[in-house]
């Protein structure tokens, strides 16, 4: 084999490859599993083999032959690539589709190249379709990409570059007409060897950044959820009231703040036992959950002592999610082997008076959720004119 600088491109691309599989791999086996960090090793897996292709197609048996391998696993590879983030993204990808095209290329490249061999065409396929798979990919991560936006948009430029030099490299090959000039062949090859490479390696560390945002962003999620409810801990719950209490400030809009504590619950757990208890925090949990707004925050900040902080609303309103709430502990009360464990809470409802402090407004809804209690449980009490709602029946 001639080792030329080709050769040696070639070799370093199989290596790059390589090193991305693992990493992905990597990924994959130390990030929790995730589904697409395994479909991109099966893509850089798929790189390997077809730089691999390119390096010993002089050993191969013909060049058709090796030309058609290169290019199956070069649009498998793309199908790999687009899959991935589909998947990551929580798309589906129609397969229908996908077959369909990857039929389409494979059979025109057959035609092409074994009976009407032409070199615009079976050059500039695989670059095309490159071409479209990855703007797709980079249309979709500034549409779809999830919360911090750096890294998806990072991506998406790194995706759209790669996908106009793929363009680019298409529009030189159209260029050819049946038998490319040596001309033609080295501004494609230019193309070919000097930007590809560089977008490909790219790809892969932009690739490696959204998996370790994913991790980054599943562990802050878990330091600011409660394990055994799934609403957020105190940490998150102070963290989403600061929020929405500042934006409740600057646009001088009503904020409603709603403490609840479940009503005689070491009795729950004296008598069912403490899993029991757990099981009940939980369905109480979900049954806030049901009854509020999808921009409220419920948070668990005490053992059976939860917070809801509602943006843009009134008492009014934190009245009515409490009503639904109590409405659900009668309707729907949890039940262990068959038996049904009722449970009430109390509840204290503050409404943001715009110039307090957040633990003001915290410890004016305490003091209503400590009224509640002395006015004999199962009562709901607003703030300041310590109205009880709650008294009244709801049947
Ligand atoms: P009150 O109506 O005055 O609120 O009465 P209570 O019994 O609900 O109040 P108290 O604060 O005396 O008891 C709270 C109980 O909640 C005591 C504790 O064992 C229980 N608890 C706290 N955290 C958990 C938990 O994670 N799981 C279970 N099963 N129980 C918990
Ligand atoms: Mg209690
Ligand atoms: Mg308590």
């Amino acid at each position: 084999m001639n080792f030329d600088a080709v050769a040696a491109l070639q070799v370093t691309l199989v290596v790059v490859s390589a090193v991305f599989a693992g990493a992905n791999y990597l990924a994959w086996r130390l990030f929790g599993h995730p589904r697409h960090a395994l479909i991109w090793t099966f893509a850089y897996l798929l790189a390997m083999a077809q730089y691999l292709v390119n390096l010993v197609r002089e050993l191969l048996p013909s060049y058709e032959f090796y030309w058609l391998s290169a290019n199956l696993m070069s649009t498998l590879l793309v199908i790999a690539v687009v899959w991935g983030h589909r998947q990551r993204l929580g798309r589906v990808t129609p397969w229908h589709w996908a077959f369909a095209l990857f039929a389409l290329i494979m059979v025109t490249q057959l035609v092409f190249t074994l009976w009407v061999p032409r070199a615009d065409v079976r050059v500039s396929l695989a670059p095309a379709f490159a071409c479209i798979a990855l703007l797709h990919v980079a249309w979709l991560l500034l549409r779809h990409g999830p919360e911090p936006v750096l890294a998806q948009r990072v991506a998406a430029v790194i995706h759209g570059l790669f996908g106009l030099a793929q363009g680019l490299a298409a529009g030189i090959a159209l260029q050819f007409g049946a038998v490319a000039s040596p001309t033609q062949g080295q501004a494609y090859n230019l193309v070919n060897f000097a930007l590809m490479p560089t977008f490909f390696v790219a790809m892969g560390v932009a690739v490696i950044f959204l998996l370790a945002t994913d991790l980054s962003n599943k562990l802050r999620l878990l330091a600011i959820t409660d394990q055994l409810t799934g609403v957020s801990n105190r940490r998150g719950f102070l963290q989403a009231a600061d929020l929405l209490l500042a934006r409740a400030r600057r646009h001088r809009g009503p904020l409603a703040m709603v403490l609840a504590d479940i009503d005689f619950f070491k009795r729950v757990n004296d008598r069912y036992g403490h899993s029991v208890g757990d099981r009940a925090l939980a369905h109480f949990a979900q049954v806030l959950r049901e009854s509020v707004r999808a921009e409220d925050c419920i948070g668990r900040i005490g053992g059976e002592e939860f917070a809801i902080v509602m943006g843009e609303s009134s008492v009014g309103d934190a009245g009515r999610m409490v009503a639904r709430v109590r409405q659900a502990l009668v309707e729907h009360p949890m039940a262990d082997n068959g038996e049904k464990i009722p449970i009430s809470a109390s509840f204290g409802i503050a409404a943001f008076a715009g110039n307090e402090s957040k633990e003001a407004l915290l410890m004016r809804a305490d003091q209503a959720l400590y009224q509640a209690k002395e006015a004999g449980r199962d009562s709901v009490i607003v703030a300041e004119d310590a109205h009880p709602l709650g008294m009244v029946s709801l049947g």
